[in-house]
Order: C-alpha cells, then sequence, then structure tokens
C-alpha cells in the first residue's frame, strides 16, 4: 500500500514517462488533443477517485458523499457560469457517452436523426453503422457542398423537411469553418426538431468568444472537455431547464453507474482555467496561430479544404501534391519526422477511412506550448520539407532534430519527475 508507483510497478511507471517524453520532444498537431495543465493533472489523482456516489448532489445512493457533493455542485456552478447555461450535466465519461445520453432522453429507438456525414467532417457517434448511434436510430445525414465544401443550409432544410427529423445534430471533427447556430435553429423550428450543438471541438474557442455560442439556440449541448477546453478527459450535457431531469435521468441511471469524482474535480478545476483572462488569450491565438499556418501551407503548394481555415483545424488535401500520396502514407512519413498529425478523409474522398487522401492538423496543442505566428510558419516549413522530400528518410531525420530544438524551446510541463504531478 505504501510503495510509490516507481518503486512497486517500474514496467508501468516507465511507460508513462516515456509518453511524457514522447509529448515532450514531438510536435503534436492532432486538433482533438491538448495538454491539460499540472493542476488539472494533480485534481485528477487525487482520493476522490476512490468514492462510490451514484446519484446526484444531495441525492445519492451511497452514504459518505459530503465532499463528492460539494465537488460535483462546484463543477456544476463553474460550467453554468462559464457557458451561461440553464442546466448543466458534468457525469458523462466521455462525448460519445454525452451524446448517446442525449439520444436517450429525447428520442425513441427508430426515430430519425438528421447529421453531418462521417466522411464529411462528422463523428461516429451521429451514426455510423457500427456504432450505438447508426444501429438504434434511422440516420439521415448531410453532407458538404462540393463547390464550397462548405454545409449547405437550403441543403439542410430540405432534407430536414423531407424526412422529419426529431433530432437534428450540428457540429464536427474535422470541419474548418465556423457554424452559426442561429440559423439551425430556424431549420429546427420549421419541422419541430430537438436541436442538438455537439461542440466538441470547438467549446475552447466558444468560451474565448473566437467562435459562435450555442447556448441560446441549441435545446441541449454537448461537449467534452479535454479538447480546445483543455480540461482532463471528459465530457459535459448543457441543457435548457424544461430538458434537465430527463437528461440527468439518462445519464444516471439510464447509461453510467458512479461518476469519476476525481475526473470532476478535474474538470471544475480545469472550468476556473477557462474563466481566467489568459484563457480567452489563448484561444485568439490558436485562431491566430492556425490562419498563419493556413496560410503559409497553402503558399507552399498545398490545398486545404475550402481554402483555408475559420477556427483552430486545417485540412490538407495531399493530392494536390501527387495522386499517389495518401493521408496514412504522410501521417507516418511526418511521425518520422517528429510531427504528429492525423489522416482524415477529405470531403468526396474516393480513398477509405483508413487510408485517406488528406491530413487533419491543428494548433491548439502548439499553442498551450506558448507557440506564436513565427513558429507557426516554421512548422509549416517543416511539415512541406518532409512531404516534398519523402523519399529521403534522411531529410525526416533532420527535421526530427529541428523539431527536437524546437520542442525544446517550447517545453509542457516541467520535467519527467512531473509524470507524478507531486
Ligand atoms: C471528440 C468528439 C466527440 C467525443 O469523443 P469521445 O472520444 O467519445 O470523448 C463527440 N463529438 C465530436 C464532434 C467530437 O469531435
Amino acid at each position: 500500500m505504501k510503495q510509490s508507483l516507481k518503486n512497486f510497478d517500474p514496467e508501468v511507471f516507465e511507460i508513462a514517462v516515456g509518453d511524457l517524453a514522447r509529448q515532450q520532444s514531438c510536435l503534436t498537431l492532432i486538433p482533438s488533443e491538448n495538454y491539460a495543465s499540472r493542476a488539472v493533472m494533480q485534481a485528477q489523482s487525487t482520493v476522490l477517485a476512490n468514492k462510490y456516489a451514484e446519484g446526484y448532489p444531495e441525492t445519492r445512493y451511497y452514504n459518505g458523499c459530503h465532499y463528492s457533493d460539494q465537488i460535483e455542485q462546484l463543477a456544476i456552478d463553474r460550467a453554468k457560469e462559464l457557458f451561461g447555461a440553464d442546466h448543466v450535466n458534468v457525469q458523462p465519461h466521455s462525448g460519445s457517452q454525452a451524446n448517446i445520453a442525449v439520444f436517450h432522453a429525447l428520442l425513441s429507438p427508430g426515430d430519425t436523426i438528421l447529421s453531418m456525414k462521417l466522411d464529411h467532417g462528422g463523428h461516429l457517434s451521429h451514426g455510423l453503422p457500427q456504432n450505438f448511434s447508426g444501429k438504434y436510430y434511422n440516420i439521415v445525414h448531410y453532407g458538404l457542398d462540393p463547390e464550397t465544401e462548405r454545409i449547405n443550409l437550403e441543403t439542410v432544410a430540405d432534407l430536414a423537411d423531407q424526412h422529419r427529423p426529431r433530432l437534428i445534430i450540428v457540429g464536427a471533427s474535422a470541419y474548418p469553418c465556423q457554424i452559426g447556430f442561429a440559423e439551425w435553429r430556424k431549420i429546427a423550428d420549421s419541422v419541430d426538431a430537438y436541436l442538438l450543438g455537439d461542440v466538441a471541438h470547438v467549446a475552447g474557442l466558444i468560451v474565448g468568444k473566437v467562435h459562435p455560442d450555442p447556448v441560446p439556440y441549441c435545446d441541449v449541448v454537448t461537449t467534452t472537455t479535454h479538447k480546445t477546453l483543455r480540461g482532463p478527459r471528459g465530457a459535459i450535457i448543457l441543457c435548457r431547464q424544461e430538458l434537465a431531469d430527463s437528461i440527468d435521468k439518462s445519464v444516471f441511471p439510464g447509461l453510467q453507474g458512479g461518476p469519476f469524482m476525481h475526473a470532476i474535480a478535474a474538470r471544475a478545476v480545469a472550468f476556473k482555467e477557462a474563466a481566467q483572462p489568459e484563457f480567452t488569450s489563448y484561444q485568439e491565438q490558436i485562431i491566430s496561430n492556425a490562419r498563419v499556418m493556413a496560410n503559409r501551407l497553402m503558399e507552399n503548394g498545398f490545398r486545404l479544404v475550402t481554402g483555408g481555415t475559420e477556427n483552430h483545424l486545417m485540412l490538407i488535401d495531399l493530392t494536390s501534391i501527387s495522386a499517389k500520396l495518401s493521408g496514412r502514407q504522410a501521417a507516418n512519413y511526418l511521425e518520422e519526422a517528429g510531427i504528429i498529425v492525423n489522416k482524415n478523409t477529405i470531403p468526396f474522398d474516393t480513398r477509405s477511412p483508413n487510408t485517406t487522401s488528406g491530413i487533419r492538423i491543428g494548433t491548439p496543442m502548439v499553442t498551450t506550448r506558448g507557440m506564436k505566428e513565427d513558429q507557426m510558419t516554421q512548422v509549416a516549413n517543416l511539415i512541406t520539407e518532409v512531404i516534398q522530400n519523402r523519399r529521403q528518410a534522411s531529410t525526416r531525420q533532420k527535421i526530427k532534430t529541428r523539431v527536437e530544438e524546437l520542442c525544446q524551446a517550447f517545453p509542457i510541463y516541467e520535467g519527467i519527475d512531473q509524470v507524478l504531478w507531486s
């Protein structure tokens, strides 16, 4: 009971240390990841993890929940304040579970959901045939306009009119444009559908006021807490007061048992961080960095989907470089050079989601490291060099050294011993 992780289980300890070293020495451009702060990490490793607290504050099914009640209420109050929401549920273990909880609260099996096509940027919990959502509901998808590569709201309105969905989902995992929720409210109202805003990717931007706000227009909003919001892994659901009871019942006992109180504590810390003025500057910098990186990539000859970015991410269309180069190959080459991105389909991709013709790139993590516009130009040039010289392993080795130098100049966390957050 008394031995430290390092002493008792060096095998596990060394793996964690290894990943810390990887995170420190690689440039990660995955738009759905971030580095949670030391305070968030500490909260997450507290003994609050040991408690069963099924239920909600003051209405638990276990005794001894005094502190669990306190921490959950604090998280709820902070999230309500941060997002200006009537009601917040802070218990969902992940974004997919939050979405399932919403479906379970508002729909019956077989009901129709109108959501974005997955290979145009949607999320698997929005109706992938192999996902719970695709099995239990009748899914109708909207896609992107082939000309603009943007969502065409007239098409969405027509589909809504034709299929009469009970729920419309707006929100994506790989869409480089801003979303105005007021227009979506009109479409939902025209067919008497619920509107769910899934803002997992852009929640931080919303809090930082560099993206339109879904809360006034959506019946329900779901978000993960670990992407641009920069908290621990997990999710929350925001909703109008009338739906509070059904959402809460749907999360517990509908879908989950005991909440992860340590994760809820860490969410509370993240909400406090997000309420600081520095967080707004951070979000503004994410956007500015993305714009600079996008411009330099285009100057260097890459085509970006929609011709740029309005948020934290961009999609490189690799067919603009070579018809033979897939997203999978490009992402593997970049990893050899210490640059971590993920392969992603581009709209109307002819390759499978496992191969793809695109890569998805985002600036939340490099911005957390403190990098600014100058470094974004450098990073775009490093990506370009790797892709242009993809037949030369020696280029990748050379770039890897430059990536490590850049990472060293913008460290994350304090050092290896911080893997334990002591
Ligand atoms: C990331 C994401 C989710 C949730 O993901 P989990 O991995 O289940 O936490 C849900 N919706 C969208 C749009 C996302 O991008």
